[in-house]
């Protein structure tokens, strides 16, 4: 059976087995929840493991492989232009949805009472303590770390990638016999990891369980029903970007079928739901991109790491919408100037926030503070906040794996996207140099 259609059933499973358990109930003295939260946690240690020695060797190696500065400074050019557009758009359709449904006012009153806005500040602080840089200088400081291994150790690849693309850059032109080695080196490091992480991918459906069931034995789907129109505002924002809006570029810009690429990403789009972590997706995102879609090494090996951390659509949609709706709970007067701060506020905290789950809580403070509103208004999306962290993670992992495919398109990659998900998977063997020598 195909990996995607192991997943899926794991998920149905999952949601089964979720919606049957209490957070008490015990199988044969084994308490489920915890053996629900063993087996997720297990499959999601695994990819953490990879992470870091994946994201080094894959820029390192992605920069020496690029070639000339000439190609390396357009290519970086393109990705960063492509990761700031679509965010932004990501961004306007949020604000445009939130405006048209305005889910924060019921009846013409703002809908801070009905909701119980939650009094306790210090949990609502402590929900989203360590989960990353909130505002722009954290963000500048995080591309610098002082300490490269605390900041690895943390979670913070910011540091981590700014180092590996200073690493590459100079690695690329050291022509000592000491400099070849080394470029070997990493090499094989990074096919080795490759090959870990696809022993790690085989148990995806298992994890998947794991994660899908722990998180409906906790919140149950009865926690959505007083913010539901919040809830619906903000699925059908991220539908529009993330199924119209890519898509379309997919079709016009590089001319190529969306629907086969989403078919390509299906196993990392649903790791990505399951998990609500980009940073833990990525090995499966690359190994989709570069085996199902049929992108180079050369194109993606830097593009999706630096996408994982810093391009993330769902949540910039989400720190939007979410700042507006408890602007809107709370009666605020919602000026242009105060729409355009929401928005620059929720574009550049995109881009610091850690690829963990919930992470995005910790920018709406920010974007909350900006605007003159407490943080524990933050309390009012608490609830939700887990499922929606769901959605908004897989379209950061969709909007990465769009912007890579983009660029591909734009370097003249033909073979992109050019035969069907199980061929392209075929032939990746023979396409593993595909790039390399246009440096
Ligand atoms: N969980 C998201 C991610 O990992 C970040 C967030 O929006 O909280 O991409």
């Amino acid at each position: 059976m195909k990996l995607h259609h192991q997943i899926f059933i794991a998920m149905l499973l999952a949601a089964l087995a979720g919606s049957l358990t209490h957070p008490d109930t015990t199988l044969l003295g084994l308490p489920l929840l915890a053996s629900y939260d063993l087996i997720g946690s297990l499959f999601i240690n695994a990819l953490k493991m990879v992470v870091v020695p994946l994201i080094v060797t894959a820029i390192i190696g992605g920069i020496v492989g690029v070639g000339d500065g000439k190609n390396l400074g357009r290519m970086g050019l393109k990705t960063v232009a492509l990761y700031l557009t679509t965010s932004l758009m990501a961004v306007l359709v949020g604000l445009m949805v939130v405006n048209l449904f305005t889910p924060g006012v019921v009846d013409g009153t703002p809908a801070k009472d009905m909701l119980g806005l939650a009094k306790d500040t210090d949990n609502v602080l402590a929900s989203i303590e360590g989960r990353g840089a909130g505002d722009f200088t954290e963000i500048l400081k995080q591309m610098l770390p002082p300490n490269l291994i605390a900041a690895a150790a943390n979670g913070q690849m910011l540091g981590l990638i700014v180092f590996s693309l200073l690493f590459g850059f100079f690695l690329r032109t050291e022509d000592s016999p000491a400099g070849q080695s080394l470029r070997n080196i990493i090499e094989g490091i990074y096919q080795v990891i490759i090959k870990i992480t696809m022993l790690i991918i085989r148990f995806t459906p298992l994890g998947v369980f794991g994660l899908i069931a722990a998180t409906v034995t906790r919140t149950g789907l009865d926690a959505i029903e007083p913010l539901a129109w919040f809830f619906l505002t903000v699925i059908l924002a991220l539908a529009f970007h993330a199924l119209v809006f890519m898509p379309a570029l997919v079709f016009l810009l590089a001319r190529r079928s969306p629907l086969r690429h989403l078919q390509a990403m299906t196993p990392a789009l649903l790791t990505a739901f399951s998990s609500a972590s980009s940073a833990a997706t990525l090995p499966l995102t690359m190994d989709c991109v570069q085996k199902r879609s049929g992108v180079s090494k050369r194109s993606s090996s830097f593009v999706l790491p630096l996408g994982a951390t810093v391009n993330m659509d769902g949540t910039a949609l989400y720190e939007c919408v979410a700042a507006m709706f408890i602007a809107q709970a709370y009666g605020m007067d919602l000026s242009l100037a105060t729409q355009f701060m929401i928005v620059i506020t929720a574009l550049l905290t995109s881009i610091g926030v850690a690829s963990i789950p919930a992470a995005s809580l910790v920018a709406i403070t920010v974007i909350l503070a900006a605007i003159g509103l407490p943080a524990e208004a933050l309390g009012l999306i608490l609830v939700t906040d887990r499922v929606l962290d769901m959605f908004r993670t897989a379209v950061n992992v969709w909007g990465d794996s769009v912007v890579t495919v983009l660029l591909a398109r734009s370097e003249g990659e033909e073979q992109v996207l050019s035969l069907p998900v199980a061929e392209m998977e075929a032939q990746a063997p023979e396409r593993a140099h595909i790039g390399e020598d246009q440096g």
